[in-house]
């Protein structure tokens, strides 16, 4: 062995579950390392939304939106059924708003509120309407100094030139720019501002969403004497008569006096796993480093992989991106599905769930509207309208152009329905049909299929501004129509390593292994691979990351 390094706690994976447990760490005087596979530290966490699922947080609070821990509680037993786990519940619903308020009052990284976020399952007696979310706040890239450089950037097909745009209002003000012209100026403005960074930084510094809750998180921990190391692979656990010491990192021995914490993002890209687990070819929009080493680590010291998730991934619809070199960017479509003039149609032409539904529980409706053996994709369809004001998938809303889109045959288009259904092998009969049926209802505003714009959540996501009898409805009425191939994807994992409620990792027989802690993805999700809420997965992530940082400086909770 090349060397021996020793620290109290080694963090493998710079995403939110590693950086979390590091700056909670470093804050209670442990001497912390964090080590990143990547040349980037931040993971998925750094493309992702940035949102954060914790009911009563402080900014709800503030707020005035006060509600008993009984609620979201009967919320999680009713979505999570037998999955639900009282111990692990309840310690991330008590530990989940005193994360926040150690995080806001002793961190770099700040919050907004998401107090008219709803639950994605309105129907449940317990849902709320808003309060139990919480996104980072924009941070200034330019106070991570010479660490920005290392900070992966946003996700490039979710950006504009690199430009991350935060969901809700900024968001709006983009889809509304050549309508409105307090939008104009307000993405006119935003836009120089960008350009003048990307000359002056040759990145963007105003960070958003899942960027700058990475940001504000390694800032957070470079204040704190934290050192990120990049490039740094772990590559096995040291372990002693079943405790684990520490790791080996690109051949250096790293002993951790207070233990280890495994949060190297799940099993996204991790071909082995994915076939054993996921009954379905898997297509995820997470971190291309991301390929289960955590899982493998953990198995080694004697941890076990849950094998009985109601999903083992969280289930995004994806689509694929031709790049120059050849490959395909994943493309995730959470935000326009659920806009009106949209529908979504399998190859016979017929819609086949409710496309305003959570990205999960849309391609839920997916695999089960696919005959056994066949592939699992569909078509997300609409008109010139449409892709003109919200884009569709990659595509971005005029005036960016779609003409690159076309050529490289990400986006079809038809003159006509038929056209269009010829270009993408749909049945072209269903498909006009399909249309003029679901055209009827949007003017009715009722639809009688899949209820679409019936639960908040759907009316969140459609389009309130537009004036229409359903936000989530408008006809696809005027070619050009266009559409856009889908598969099955994710957001990330769910299926991981069996933990306590203190993130202990736990052996066969269900002990804890001593020295030995699960963060972010390659803990069991405590949601038991359900998919009750946005935010779901930062939220524990952020979590866990707090209390399994207490357990290992030996800090009561
Ligand atoms: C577009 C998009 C939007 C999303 N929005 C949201 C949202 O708003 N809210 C939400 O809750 N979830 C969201 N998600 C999901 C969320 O981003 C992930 O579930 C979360 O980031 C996982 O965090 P993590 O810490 O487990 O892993 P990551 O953030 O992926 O970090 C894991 C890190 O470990 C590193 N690593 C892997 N192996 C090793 C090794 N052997 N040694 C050292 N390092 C290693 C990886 O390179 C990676 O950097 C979104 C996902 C996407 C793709």
């Amino acid at each position: 062995m090349a060397a021996t390094e020793t620290c109290d706690l080694l963090v493998i994976g710079s995403g939110a579950g590693g950086l979390s447990a590091a700056v909670t760490a470093a804050h209670l005087g442990l001497k912390v390392l964090v080590v990143e596979k990547e040349a980037q530290y931040g993971g998925t966490t750094a493309w992702s939304g940035g949102w954060m699922w914790i009911p009563r947080n402080p900014l709800a609070l503030d707020a005035g939106i006060v509600e008993d821990i009984a609620q979201p509680t009967a919320y999680l037993r009713q979505e999570l059924g037998a999955q639900f786990d009282a111990e692990r519940v309840q310690a991330f619903l008590q530990q989940g708003p005193r994360m926040v308020e150690f995080f806001r009052s002793q961190t770099a990284l700040q919050f907004i509120d998401g107090n008219s976020v709803p639950d994605f399952h309105g129907r449940n007696p317990h849902a709320a309407k808003g309060g139990r979310s919480i996104c980072a706040a924009p941070f200034d890239g330019r106070s991570l100094g010479a660490h920005i450089q290392q900070l992966k950037p946003p996700l490039a097909e979710t950006t504009l030139w690199g430009m991350g745009i935060a969901s809700g209002a900024e968001l709006r003000h983009f889809f509304n720019a050549l309508r409105k012209p307090a939008s104009l100026w307000y993405v006119t403005k935003r836009v120089l501002h960008h350009f003048t960074d990307l000359l002056r930084y040759r990145r963007g510094m105003h960070l958003v969403n899942g960027n700058a809750l990475v940001a504000g998180l390694a800032a957070s921990a470079f204040a704190k004497g934290v050192e990120i190391r990049t490039s740094s692979p772990a590559q096995r656990l040291l372990v002693e008569h079943g405790r684990v010491l520490g790791a080996v990192v690109n051949g250096t021995e790293i002993r951790a006096r207070r233990g280890v914490v495994l949060a190297c993002g799940g099993f996204p890209h991790d071909a082995a796993r994915k076939q054993e687990l996921l009954d379905h070819e898997h297509w995820s929009a997470a971190s291309r480093g991301n390929t289960g080493d955590g899982l493998r680590l953990g198995e080694s010291a004697g941890g076990q992989v849950a094998r009985d998730a109601v999903q083992a991934a969280a289930l995004a619809p994806v689509s694929l991106v031709p790049q120059a070199d050849g490959s395909f960017a994943h493309f995730p479509h959470l935000v326009e599905r659920a806009k009106p003039g949209l529908i979504a149609v399998t190859a016979n032409g017929r819609r086949f769930t409710n496309e305003a539904d959570s990205y999960y529980d849309f391609v839920r409706g997916m695999l089960a509207a696919t005959p056994s053996g066949a592939p699992v994709q569909a078509w997300l369809v609409c008109d010139h309208a449409f892709i003109h004001h919200y884009g569709l998938g990659a595509v971005k809303p005029a005036p960016i152009p779609m003409g690159a889109m076309l050529r490289n045959g990400y986006l079809q288009r038809g003159n006509t329905l038929a056209d269009l259904a010829l270009a993408c092998g749909i049945d072209a009969a269903n498909l006009q049909a399909t249309v003029q049926r679901y055209n009827q209802q949007a003017l009715e505003g009722r639809d009688a299929d899949f209820a679409k714009g019936e639960t908040p959540y759907n009316r969140v996501q459609g389009d309130a501004g537009a004036g229409l009898a359903n936000p989530c409805m408008a006809p696809l009425a005027q070619g050009p129509f266009y559409a856009v191939k889908i598969v099955p994807g994710s957001l990330g994992t769910f299926a991981g390593l069996r933990s306590n409620a203190s993130a202990q990792v736990l052996d066969a027989r269900g002990y804890p292994i001593p020295g030995l802690y699960a963060g972010g993805n390659d803990m069991h999700s405590v949601m038991g691979g359900t998919y009750p809420s946005g935010g779901i997965t930062l939220g524990p992530a952020m979590t866990f990351g707090y209390i399994a940082a207490h357990h290992a400086a030996g800090v009561d909770l």
